[in-house]
């Protein structure tokens, strides 16, 4: 058994006129996350850290930002994506931990919708599956509300 762990991180800025979606949640904001896609920033960093642990490159180079298909698209449908290449190269999900950083608003009444959406996009059970929120006590640019990051970790199993 080969075990391989990868990990992601994004960040996208706060925009007027822009649902803020998370884990594949729209959360009621003022604000949402600007960015070529939904600007999905926990979504993007579980794709990163899965493909990282692959060793099969990044988002970009699989859902370039050029590329018209990709503009306002859910990103639990290229997370789905991610899925099915870790599928193909015959790489089984161990499991998944994320950190959104976020000054406000307050997360943790949408954590447990966005395991399940995170899960069902990656046809995971949500045990496999963990979202959590933290803020940074007003620090930097996530503290004055300017954007809002995630990080991730995965953990991915091949036999062999
Ligand atoms: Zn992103």
């Amino acid at each position: 058994m080969t075990v391989r762990a990868g990990i992601g991180f994004d960040a996208h800025p706060l925009a007027p006129d822009r649902r803020l979606i998370l884990g594949g949640v729209e959360v009621a904001h003022d604000r949402g996350l600007a960015g070529h896609s939904d600007g999905d920033v926990v979504v993007h960093a579980i794709m990163d850290a899965l493909l990282g642990a692959g060793n099969l490159g990044d988002k970009g180079l699989h859902f370039p930002s050029s590329d018209a298909q990709y503009k306002d698209i859910s990103s639990l449908i290229l997370l789905e994506r991610v899925g099915q290449i870790l599928e193909a190269a015959r790489w089984r999900i161990s499991n998944v931990d994320a950190t959104i950083l976020a000054q406000k608003p307050r997360l943790s009444s949408y954590v447990n919708t966005m395991i399940e959406r995170t899960a069902g996009a990656l046809s995971l059970p949500t045990e496999q599956v963990s979202i959590k929120v933290t803020t940074t006590d007003y620090m930097g640019f996530i503290g004055r509300e300017e954007g809002i990051a995630a990080c991730a970790v995965a953990a991915i199993e091949k036999a062999q």
